[in-house]
């Protein structure tokens, strides 16, 4: 039986680090942390995940603002909404829900988030630090997948992992992450020929196709290590990317959909905000790496 990585209880665990990390610094501080939530238009999956945000904000004592824009919003005027929260001395951490209503287009307004507030870690300017492996805010899911593997003492040093999407939001930061962790990683993408071949190379399988139940037994090797990054909704349920019941017997550890990739996104998000929050309130707005923060760990 594999070795579940569960994803909701170690979001609780860091859930409760993150607020003994607040009320220890709150009186020094002088505010508690921010994070401003821009959601525009009425998508329905959006409200549900921008709701799940400030709930967990306010679990840990951030102070959370959402702002609701209509879908019809000009461009110039979103703009003028991300800049004026640049300017918020209280807002340490600033996330615009994707996706956005068609017409909109998404990177001059990812472009245009201060980059020092950048609670999804997606903005280029941390990108390019991820790649160079210089501090900075980390893209929140392969963050918390890291973060999973290193709870259950999983390190991929000396590992071969594969990474099945190349996505910029999780599987080309996902690949940099695990490689910065010294695993020698393959990355393969919709035009990889004979994708069971090269998955079963892998000691570390994570996938993030956004395509259900993509991967089966077929994929996978003995003893592999398996995260399942997909979510969808599905003949009324939740599945993932993976073929839960026939990846489980065969795998050393797996993550379960949900309960494993969803829960740590989320507490990411609160740990790029809680250590921009200590950045600026250490004295002006030095950069990230510029301040030992207490949850330099977290971020690889
Ligand atoms: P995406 O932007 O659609 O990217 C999917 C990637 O998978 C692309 O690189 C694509 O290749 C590749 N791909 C598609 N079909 C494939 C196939 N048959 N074989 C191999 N590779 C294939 O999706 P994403 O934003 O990265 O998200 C991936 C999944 O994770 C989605 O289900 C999404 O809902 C989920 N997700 C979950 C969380 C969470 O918190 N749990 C967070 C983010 C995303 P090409 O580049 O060639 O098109």
């Amino acid at each position: 039986m594999a070795l579940r990585l569960d994803g909701r209880q170690l979001a609780a665990e860091l859930e409760n680090r993150l607020r003994g990390v607040i009320s220890g610094r709150l009186e020094r501080a002088g505010r508690p942390p921010g994070l401003a939530v821009l959601r525009v238009g009425d998508d329905p999956a959006s409200g549900v995940y921008v709701a799940n945000k400030a709930k967990a904000c306010a679990r840990v004592g951030i102070h959370s603002l959402v702002k609701h824009l209509g879908a019809d919003i000009a461009p110039a005027e979103l703009l003028a909404a991300i800049t004026e929260l640049n300017n918020d001395p209280a807002v340490d951490g600033i996330l615009l829900q994707l996706p956005l209503p068609a017409g909109l287009e998404e990177a001059p307004l990812l472009a245009a988030i201060d980059p020092a507030k950048d609670a999804d870690g997606l903005h280029t300017l941390n990108l390019g630090r991820l790649l160079k492996g210089e501090p900075g805010p980390r893209s929140c899911t392969p963050a918390g997948v890291m973060a999973l593997l290193a709870r259950h003492g999983i390190d991929p040093a000396g590992r071969r992992a594969v990474v099945v999407g190349r996505s910029i939001l999780v599987g080309q930061p996902m690949a940099l992450m695990l490689q910065a962790a010294d695993a020698t990683v393959s990355v393969a993408h919709s035009r990889t020929l004979e994708l069971a071949a090269l998955t079963r190379q892998a000691e570390i399988l994570v996938v993030a196709a956004g395509r259900p139940r993509l991967v089966g037994a077929e994929h996978v090797s003995p003893g592999a290590v398996v995260v399942d990054v997909g979510i969808h909704r599905l003949d009324g349920g939740l599945c993932g990317d993976v073929r839960f019941e026939e990846v489980e017997p065969l795998a050393s550890a797996i993550t379960p959909v949900p309960g494993g990739v969803g829960p740590m996104t989320v507490t990411m998000l609160l740990v790029n905000t809680v250590v921009s929050w200590w950045t600026h309130t250490e004295g002006g707005d030095p950069g990230p790496g510029s301040v030992d923060n207490p949850l330099a760990d977290l971020l690889p």
